[in-house]
């Protein structure tokens, strides 16, 4: 067993959520389309979710909220209650999709766990995580579950105290540059990055000027070979010199 530990993000991770999003917010423009264009009601949308993430935090009835309030300004409160009532079915909708897990998942998580400490770490709603993690099948895997309100180089540095290892035994992995990556790069730990085809616009980095330096691989089955790579070389630059 290595003295890895390493920190796996859910949403768009280990299972789709964005596209889950994606799917209402053309819903929600094609309802706000007699008052306002597609690209402009998303942009909207988006801005009134950033403005309310302090007050609601991450997630589904957030952004339920943010469409209700972004329907009701672009109509000048002609949006109807039926209208209303149609956009809390869709956040209901979303809360009760049966979680579907990303290709090679599974296979990856049981080959991992024969090596690796792993903890899911994730943020958002309590409740709509905890139902998704529950549902999902593969919690067990997991020695911790983390659900935090921001992923914060601060919150992750909790977990490690949690888990009694240093930074530089941590590596996250995640689809998130700016929630998965970055903060743990800057507390001194190691970051994979995933990407999945779909970003949400407030997770989205602006690349230019960034001189952190993280690991990037295109699918989730490639990981196993990723770690027994860092591993390796740790355990390489721990070993004691020689032929003094
Ligand atoms: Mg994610």
């Amino acid at each position: 067993m290595s003295t890895l530990l390493v920190g796996i993000d859910a949403d768009d991770t280990l299972w789709h959520s964005e596209s889950h999003f994606a799917v209402t917010e053309k819903q929600f423009t094609d309802l706000v389309r007699p008052w306002i264009d597609d690209v402009e009601a998303k942009q909207l949308l988006l801005d009134q979710e950033r403005m309310n993430l302090h007050v609601f935090g991450y997630g589904v009835k957030g952004f339920t909220l943010s469409m209700i309030e972004t329907a009701i300004a672009v109509s000048e409160g002609q949006i109807s209650l039926e209208a209303i009532s149609e956009i809390v079915g869709w956040g209901k909708k979303m809360l009760q999709h049966p979680v579907e897990l990303l290709p090679e998942v599974e296979d990856t998580l049981i080959q991992l766990t024969a090596n690796y400490r792993l903890v899911l770490i994730t943020k958002g709603d309590l409740f709509h995580q905890e139902s998704k993690i529950a549902e999902s099948g593969v919690a067990g895997l997991f020695e911790r579950v983390e659900i935090l309100t921001e992923k914060s180089p601060e919150q992750y540095a909790a977990i490690l105290n949690r888990c009694h290892v240093g930074p530089d035994q941590f590596v996250m992995v995640g689809n998130s540059l700016r929630s998965d990556v970055l903060p743990v790069v800057e507390l001194g730990g190691q970051g994979v990055h995933i990407p999945f085809e779909l970003t949400w616009g407030h997770e989205k980095v602006d690349r230019e000027g960034l001189t952190s330096k993280w690991h990037h691989l295109d699918k989730f089955g490639e990981l196993p070979a990723l770690l027994d790579q860092i591993a390796q070389t740790r355990s390489n630059s721990n070993e004691p010199l020689t032929g003094l």
